[in-house]
């Protein structure tokens, strides 16, 4: 029985192994590899933000993982199951919002729980309760074109963890934000994922961002996407403000551009 138990403690919540993603290019005799021999293992509650060169596959690994598309060859496991289509476990963050225009903000964020077979007096009432995690409060009536980027961006992140889900993928979510609300969002993000204490995927192009959210930041090189270095993130969480000042912080964020810097300005 023991031996059972750590067993099961052995299977990381999600598993990426031995993976190669190819793309059939129209016109084209050879096939395009956007990402190779990908090796990732997560644990549950951990904090992973993939950082690499754009178009190295770092929207491609994430839509796999949400089971949006599949893998040429290699593993890809929840809970040590094969990923083989979108479940509600796993929900996405696009850069893009992804709201619906033709919805109100709170039956954008009460969306997902239909599925659940929720009625709609208690998807509400959910929905109501993620966005005021998310500080949004008051808009609940307004349409996606009547608020801001920032705060369509609270509502796509309520809209993800309302159905309550063991991983959240980020893609970017930050990337059309001002820097100013996008520093903002990075700390609620940082708070809200702990006390949640959910499984975060994040794709950044950003070494500060992956610093101030990650336990561990995963670098990518340029295509064929391949995972390059790994980096263990040992600043206290939740993450805030004052994290930023920490001597940790500053000589992280420099070492890894140090690093990526003859990679990054060739991609
Ligand atoms: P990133 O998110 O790191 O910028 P992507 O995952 O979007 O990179 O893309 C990785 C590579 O795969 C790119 O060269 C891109 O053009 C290619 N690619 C992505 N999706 C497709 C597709 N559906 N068909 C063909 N090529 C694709
Ligand atoms: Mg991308």
């Amino acid at each position: 029985m023991e031996e059972l138990t750590a067993r099961a403690q052995d299977v990381p919540q999600l598993r990426v192994a031995g993976m190669t993603k190819d793309f059939v290019v129209r016109g084209e005799e050879t096939r395009l590899r956007a990402l190779q021999d990908v090796n990732l293992d997560v644990r549950s509650g951990e904090f992973v933000v993939l950082l690499g060169p754009s178009g190295c596959g770092k929207s491609t690994l994430l839509s796999i993982l949400a089971g949006f598309q599949q893998a040429t060859s290699g593993a890809v496991l929840h809970d040590g199951a094969p990923i083989v289509a979108p479940d509600r476990s796993r929900t996405v963050v696009f850069q893009d919002y992804a709201l619906f225009p033709w919805m109100t903000i709170l039956d954008n964020v009460a969306f997902g729980l239909k599925a659940k077979g929720m009625a709609r007096e208690e998807r509400h009432e959910v929905a109501r309760r993620y966005l005021s995690l998310v500080k949004l409060e008051g808009i609940e009536a307004r349409y996606p074109h009547e608020i801001s980027g920032g705060m369509k961006q609270r509502a796509a992140i309520a809209r993800a963890l309302a159905p309550e889900p063991d991983i959240l993928l980020m893609d970017e979510p930050f990337g059309a934000l001002d820097p100013q609300t996008r520093v903002l969002l990075q700390e609620e993000v940082a708070k809200i994922t702990h006390a949640e204490k959910k499984t975060v995927l994040f794709v950044t192009h950003s070494i500060e961002e992956a610093v101030f959210l990650a336990d561990r930041i995963v670098v990518m090189s340029a295509r064929p996407g391949r995972i390059r270095d790994v980096y263990c993130v040992d600043l206290e969480k939740p993450r805030t403000a004052e994290t930023r000042k920490l001597d940790t912080f500053v000589r992280l964020s420099e070492e890894i551009w140090e690093s990526l810097r003859p990679e990054w300005q060739t991609a």
